[in-house]
């Protein structure tokens, strides 16, 4: 008996084939390959929207590619996202490697914050905050819609300038406005 195979047992190993990030509802997975070796898994997943209907985003979690819009919508359907993931998984060239890392909270937190800032516009306009802003950042963040309304509300204190948070229309909930930039004296 070969005492070597008694010890020789992995812990288990998350496999990115199975793999469902934190926060989102993985709805299809494609894999890419690099020659005869199996590449990188491109996730399609949706997240909270809170605009009362769905939308989907695809990633690469070999590499930096992400996808939430289309060439002519602002959002994506299930199927368009799949067919991103799977031209994308024809496509790229990454390997295989592994979860992506859970960033800590405070970087977590600097996730959440910098989307914020790009939704920041020019001019006097405030920018209406919605949860699938976040869309493309939630297979790096991999935290719950909790955790990025909580940091939002932080923000609101820590930053009134930046971000403001009012009692929606309906009443139930609370609507973040990121503010437009100062005007510069
Ligand atoms: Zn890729």
């Amino acid at each position: 008996m070969a005492l070597t195979t008694l010890f020789a047992r992995r812990p288990a190993v998350l496999d990115t084939a199975t793999w469902t990030p934190d926060g989102t509802t993985v709805v299809q997975r494609y894999r890419g390959a690099v020659g005869e070796r199996e590449g990188a898994i491109v996730l399609v997943y949706t997240a909270d929207g809170d605009r009362g209907t769905s939308s989907f985003a695809t990633a690469c979690l070999g590499c930096t590619y992400r996808a939430v819009k289309s060439s002519h919508s602002s959002r994506l359907a299930e199927k368009e996202a799949a067919d991103l993931a799977n031209t994308h998984a024809a496509s790229c060239r990454a390997m295989d490697r592994g979860i992506p890392a859970a960033p800590d909270d405070d970087q977590a937190a600097q996730i959440v914050r910098a989307r914020l800032q790009s939704l920041r516009m020019g001019g006097t306009n405030r920018h209406y905050v919605y949860l699938s802003d976040f869309h493309a950042d939630r297979v790096d963040l991999q935290r719950p819609a909790d955790f990025i309304k909580m940091k939002m509300l932080r923000l609101v204190q820590d930053e009134p300038d930046f971000l403001v948070a009012r009692p929606t229309t309906s009443g139930t909930g609370t609507q973040f406005l990121v503010l437009p930039h100062p005007p510069r004296n």
